[in-house]
């Protein structure tokens, strides 16, 4: 969501005159994107900010201002802890960028916008030209309340964007030269439960009847869109409809990211996700037997307060049992005003760490098994570009979202869709040769 965030901000001031610095050194204008769901993330920004606008006294023309979560979770407060900071942009507040620069350039000082009244039709939908993939936001801020998270206080109510605009911003995006889409929500099946998306005299060719379904079927239909993806889904709004929709549109990526958090029904409950093991192993199978060979990814938490080893080892049985494809795995870190940060945060960090290193190893072993399985085969690949690891080489991912690398050939390249026959493998990544 960040990325889009940053992307939707520089394509506004490209539109605005500016060009993009080269280095940080030159910029004339900084702003720091802000995420603050775990401490570390908001420290990070904030120490950054700090050096930034500290250096200005060297610079005094220098822009320097802050945008996202941190900026909409501290308000005003944030010019008491970077006094030198120009201006926080909140994180609905994006399409007032400009009038905000122009408070700064007149001399304002600490100009604050975080009001959460801009509607979501206003939200800059500028893409950068000539990107393969991006992402595209079809749900503003997330209505759940999980004990732990801060999202719904810096994201605020959810907001569904009506599906015209949606299919009109991919659309663009595609004359471009665009490939890939990734829907982006909170809790992405919620699209369209809170405000209405599509006309009441809307018919779905298929004859789907849910939002989000009909909007991949919409989506789907954009030609020269070679894949759609979405994010983040929850095990409640896996229905039949959205399953058979993922099955009968074959731009949809057979992957989905499905968010767990722990495999213990205490804990689950103590979160407030708002299903329980077996919610969440009934939703897999749904999806399964419609996708059979879809890939599943998760989120865990450690350390969450009260967890047990019992509920631990729960858990790290749960996600053998599911068999998850790869796993994000995080340390419970205690947010400002949220229900979980009233309760004693009673795993010590090194146990936290611990648990945290037992996961990643035991998702490896799994990852490694599943890419093995796959030696010999061929798999289909949207070139990215070259390999980040190895610049002489290739690479992209599969529609189950594993990272391929592999030499290059000519005429093929960014944006391609080439075949790879597979022969060797680690957990994050396969190696092969083009076939076709
Ligand atoms: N809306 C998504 C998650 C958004 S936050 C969902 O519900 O699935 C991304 C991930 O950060 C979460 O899935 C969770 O695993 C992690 N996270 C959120 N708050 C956290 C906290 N306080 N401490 C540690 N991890 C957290
Ligand atoms: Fe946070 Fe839960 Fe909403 Fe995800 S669904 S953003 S974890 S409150």
């Amino acid at each position: 969501m960040n990325v889009r965030d940053s992307e939707a901000v520089s394509v506004l001031l490209e539109q605005l005159g500016h060009t993009p610095a080269n280095k940080e050194a030159d910029a004339d204008l900084l702003i720091v994107n802000t995420c603050s769901v775990r401490k570390k993330a908001e420290s990070k920004a904030l120490g950054k900010l700090g050096l930034l606008a500290s250096a200005k006294k060297d610079n005094p023309s220098r822009i320097v201002g802050i945008m996202g979560c941190v900026a909409q979770r501290l308000k005003e407060d944030i010019f008491k802890k970077i006094p030198n900071l120009d201006f926080a942009m909140g994180t609905r507040s994006q399409s007032r960028l400009p009038e905000l620069l122009e408070l700064v350039l007149k001399g304002e000082k600490s100009v604050l916008c975080v009001g959460d009244n801009d509607k979501a039709e206003n939200i800059p939908q500028g893409h950068k030209p000539g990107e393969i993939s991006t992402f595209v936001n079809i749900l503003l801020g997330c209505n759940r309340s999980c004990t732990y998270c801060i999202v719904p206080k810096v994201r605020g109510k959810e907001k569904s964007r009506p599906a015209k605009d949606i299919v009109a911003e991919i659309k663009k995006f595609v004359d471009n030269g665009g490939k890939e889409v990734t829907l982006l929500g909170q809790s992405i099946m919620s699209y369209g439960r809170t405000n209405t998306v599509w006309p009441e005299e809307y018919t779905s060719p298929a004859g789907l009847k849910e939002p989000l379904p009909r909007l991949l079927e919409a989506v789907s239909h954009i030609k020269g869109l070679e894949r759609i993806r979405f994010t983040s889904s929850h095990p409640s709004g896996c229905t039949k409809e959205l399953a058979h929709a993922m099955s009968i549109l074959p731009e949809v990526c057979e992957h989905i990211h499905l968010p767990v958090q722990s495999g213990s029904d205490q804990i689950l409950s103590k979160m407030r996700r708002g299903y329980s093991s077996d919610d969440y192993r009934k939703a897999v199978e749904q999806l399964r037997s419609e996708i059979p060979d879809i890939s599943i990814t998760t989120d865990i938490i450690v350390g969450f307060p009260s967890e047990s080893v019992e509920d631990f080892e729960t858990t790290r049985e749960f996600m053998n049992e599911i068999d998850f494809d790869n796993s994000f795995i995080f340390k419970y870190s205690p947010r400002p005003d949220t229900p979980a940060a009233e309760w004693k945060d009673d795993v010590s960090d090194e146990e936290k760490i611990r648990r945290n290193k037992v996961l990643l190893e035991d998702q490896n072993k799994r990852a490694l098994t599943k890419n093995e399985k796959l030696i010999g085969k061929k798999v289909e690949v949207l070139v990215e570009g070259t390999s980040l690891r190895n610049q002489a080489r290739l690479s992209g991912r599969t529609k189950t979202n594993k990272i391929v690398v592999f030499d290059p050939k000519d005429d093929i390249g960014r944006g391609s869709i080439v075949k790879i026959e597979i022969s060797r493998v680690t957990p994050q990544s396969m190696f092969g040769v083009i076939t076709n």
